[in-house]
């Protein structure tokens, strides 16, 4: 399998080297060149297989060429040996039609862990093939950052540099991060908000002098190796509830459209989803795009669920580039055009192709409080923000009649505030984080500059 640019430009690349790439050099995001299908037979044994080998089956195509079945299933075994849940992402049945995915019983709690613990190994074992190093530069808003650091921390040939907004990160976000004292693993406070840290590291990206002097990789969710993994568990879930015979709805809590854009790829491979609800908070540009073809910024509002207070959602290019009939000069156009102006108006006829798998919802604040009681007062359940988000979402526009999968994206600890403010209820923290708030941290503080952060990365890499 070989991928291509979403605009249409820079070279095809294979799999080991779209996974090292991140961005491409014409801008876009990297996509396979076509979507590999499973049959149904194909799909219907996978209700008796573990996690693992559904991971191996469901990643097999995107990864021909680059790993044999048992390479893959020795790096799946060691990513997925590390959460600490038998069934990996286990279900949980809530009342007659709704059910949770937990998805954060990996190493920092997050759904994140489900994809970057492979990262992490496929990072590993590509650099070695090539004998080369990577400097990995991201900026977080809480959970990428400690869940690349888990990954990371302590693989030869990676140093990592992370950027949180100084201040910005709750006590368990940051602490997960700066608790990490392997050599590799740079933590840097930048003294502004999550978009002066995104810009600086977009800036690194774009430098000419970075770009000569280091190989820079990317762990957010535009690399393609990431939405791969998350792949799985669309079919990991939807064949215990009866696909393919029955289709199944899920609920995503939506941030850069990484996750549910793994939904829809799950969608083109043959799994049978009824519908796939995009659950944004008040930063609702995904909200509005879907609805009403208004794909426009505007300012980012702080709310409970930091994860998902974006506006430029970086994924969407890879649906619109599909809604397209995959015309990437016509795509290239469209995006330089949403650059320029920070608007788009979707164009009707993609707008019409896409509200037949997509629904969309925007979630107050009210609506999340209500939904983490209704989970606490009648199902026994404690869940956090950004899953209240998408079970709002859930209970207020799924089709009938079909089973529907909220994704739970986060441990309620991680958040334990806004949790014990709606429910009353603070939630622990389980035991493999149980010693975060006796660790020594280490971190430094930059301004939030270009040259700062520069300086910094050349001194150590
Ligand atoms: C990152 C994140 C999201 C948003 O996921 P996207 O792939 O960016 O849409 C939602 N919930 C939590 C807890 C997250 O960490």
């Amino acid at each position: 399998m070989d991928y291509i640019s979403t605009r249409g430009s820079a070279p095809a690349l294979e799999f080991e080297e779209v996974t090292l790439a991140g961005l491409a050099s014409d801008g876009g995001l990297y996509v396979p060149r076509e979507w590999p299908v499973l049959d149904k037979d194909e799909i219907a044994g996978l209700r008796n297989k573990s996690y693992v080998e559904t991971a191996v089956t469901v990643m097999r195509p995107f990864v021909i060429g680059a790993l044999s079945d048992d390479q893959l299933r020795g790096l799946c075994i060691e990513a997925y040996g590390r959460f600490g849940h038998d069934a990996v992402v286990p279900l949980v049945q809530l009342d007659s039609q709704n059910w949770l995915l937990e998805l954060f019983h990996g190493p920092t709690l997050a759904f994140k862990d489900v994809a970057l613990q492979l990262l992490g190994l496929l990072f590993e074992r590509f650099l070695a093939n090539r004998d080369t190093v990577l400097t990995v530069i991201g900026a977080t808003s809480g959970d990428t950052g400690s869940a690349a650091i888990d990954a990371l921390a302590g693989r030869e040939r990676v140093e990592v540099f992370m950027l949180h907004p100084a201040g910005r990160v709750s006590d368990v976000q940051r602490r997960q991060m700066t608790t990490v004292l392997a050599p590799n693993i740079h933590n840097i406070a930048v003294e502004g908000d999550f978009d002066d840290a995104q810009r600086i590291v977009k800036a690194m990206f774009a430098d000419s002098e970075s770009r000569a002097r280091l190989s820079l990789g990317a762990v957010n969710s535009i690399n393609w190796a990431r939405l791969m993994a998350q792949v799985v568990y669309y079919f990991y879930a939807a064949v215990r509830l009866g696909a393919p015979e029955r289709p199944v709805a899920f609920s995503v809590p939506t941030g850069n459209f990484g996750d549910v854009f793994a939904g829809y790829v799950a969608a083109r491979m043959g799994l049978p989803i009824a519908k796939l609800i995009v659950a944004t908070n008040i930063n609702d540009i995904l909200h509005r795009a879907l609805s009403s073809g208004d794909y426009s910024c505007g300012v980012v509002a702080p709310t409970a669920a930091p994860s998902m207070d974006i506006q430029v959602s970086s994924n969407f290019e890879r649906l619109l580039f599909d809604l397209s009939g995959r015309n990437g000069a016509a795509l290239g156009s469209m995006m330089s055009e949403f650059e320029a102006t920070t608007k788009l108006s979707i164009p009707t006829d993609m707008l019409t192709l896409a509200r037949t798998l997509f629904a969309s919802a925007r979630i107050d604040a009210e609506d999340m409080a209500m939904a983490m009681r209704w989970a606490h007062d009648k199902c026994g359940q404690v869940i956090d923000p950004h899953t209240a988000i998408a079970l709002s979402a859930a209970r207020e526009h799924a089709p009938a009649d079909v089973p529907v999968v909220t994704l739970a994206t986060a441990h309620p600890a991680k958040f334990r505030d806004a949790v014990e403010r709606a429910t009353g209820v603070r939630p622990g923290l389980p035991a493999r984080i149980a010693g975060l708030f006796d660790r020594q941290e280490r971190f430094d503080t930059l301004p939030a500059t270009l040259e700062a952060v520069k300086a910094y990365v050349f001194e150590r890499s």
